[in-house]
């Protein structure tokens, strides 16, 4: 168990969630729940649903600091390498909801520095997909730019350089490999500099916001570990809190395996045209039988369908309707053939609506991030 790790760059499969948390301490995320309602807060649809499944401190650093009044904030980065896609739509989620239910602010790091170590991209190609990609789809999904700080890594300023200098002295290259496993200098560089991005919003000179969380996926665990340690180990130089972190899992792509920006025929990018969106979900892989007798005879199994996850990560906010959509699905009343032609109707207006907003928020995420000089 103890040597098992996670590979926040690689393709990470998970098929045990609750073993997943049990091996890495992450506690579940329905203990929270009551604790919201109690501060007279709603549960987002995605903590309802067990897609966020766990965390670490949100009570004790959210839940707590909420009560008293505390200012609380929430950071995420996005790695500006390729189109924005449902999965990224399930952070900007997470944003909006701490945003308008928490009032927290919300810090958005672009990753050009990480893009450009770790993927090999030109710059121009990856600053311009930073602003006209994620923050333009951000701000179009409902993020409210003036309550939130979007930066690229390499613009940010000294404090948050300083901080990547001294994270460096605090670990030994056996404790990296420990956390991550085989390690280049550039993901070295990258793990410093996330853990910047996590914890310079509690310096005095970014808004000294000591209630942080960060929402990530069941893969970044080994950055959130090594972010909390940290933070002891700079006990007497900066004061700086430990941070409280919420993993949700990995919406899946169309074919069953990992949503990805360099799997485009198996991922759904919020800019891609609608019939082209359509095309794609219409050949979606299903939880249903070989013949419609046999579906009809022992019903289909949503837990397999992509198409259902679409469903249960973003295309049916009503509870209520998602259920029917399950039972319909699980006695074999409903057919895949009918089932897809709702959800692709759903589909078409979600990116219809979302992309005639998208060319106002462009305009603003021009103004609302400066571009690194080069
Ligand atoms: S009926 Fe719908 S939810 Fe059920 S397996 Fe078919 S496509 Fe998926």
């Amino acid at each position: 168990m103890a040597e098992e790790r996670l590979d926040p760059w690689g393709t990470v499969e998970v098929k045990d969630y609750d073993r997943l948390r049990r091996v890495f301490g992450i506690r579940p995320f329905a203990e929270v729940i009551p604790k919201i309602r109690e501060a007279g807060l709603p549960p987002s649809l995605h903590m309802r649903r067990g897609i966020i499944f766990g965390h670490r401190d949100f009570d004790k650093v959210i839940v707590e600091g909420y009560m008293k009044g505390e200012k609380i904030a929430i950071i995420t980065g996005f790695m500006p390498s390729g189109r924005f896609h449902f999965g990224h739509k399930l952070t900007a989620d997470q944003l909006i909801y701490m945003q308008r239910v928490f009032g927290a602010k919300v810090f958005i790091a672009l990753a050009d520095a990480e893009a450009y170590a770790v993927r090999r991209l030109p710059r121009r190609e990856i600053i311009r997909l930073g602003i006209e990609e994620y923050v333009a789809n951000l701000i179009a999904l409902g993020l409210d730019p003036d309550k939130t700080d979007f930066y690229f890594q390499t613009n940010r300023g000294t404090p948050y350089y300083r901080l990547i200098q001294l994270f460096s002295g605090k670990v030994t290259a056996a404790e990296m490999e420990a956390i991550y496993g085989d390690l280049t200098p550039s993901k070295v560089v990258a793990s410093l500099t996330q853990a910047a991005d996590i914890l310079h919003p509690e310096l005095d000179e970014y808004g000294g916001y000591k209630r942080v969380v960060v929402p990530v996926g069941a893969d970044q665990d080994p950055h959130i570990r090594l972010t909390r340690d940290l933070c002891e180990r700079l006990r007497g130089v900066v004061h700086l809190e430990r941070p409280a972190a919420t993993y949700h899992k990995l919406i899946r792509g169309l074919d069953g395996a990992k949503m990805s920006s360099s799997r485009p025929d198996y991922t759904i990018f919020l800019t891609d045209p609608p019939d082209v969106a359509v095309r794609k979900f219409m050949r979606a892989l299903t939880g249903g039988r070989a013949t419609a007798e046999e579906q009809r005879r022992l019903g289909g199994e949503p837990e397999k369908c992509t198409v259902y996850d679409l469903y249960l990560y973003h295309l049916v906010p009503d509870d209520n309707e998602l259920a029917r959509i399950y039972r319909d699905c699980r006695s074999g009343t409903m057919l895949c053939g009918e089932c897809k032609r709702m959800g692709a109707e759903r589909l078409k207006a979600f990116l219809e609506e979302h992309q005639a907003r998208l060319e106002e928020a462009r305009e603003i995420a021009r103004s609302v991030v400066e571009p690194p000089s080069f």
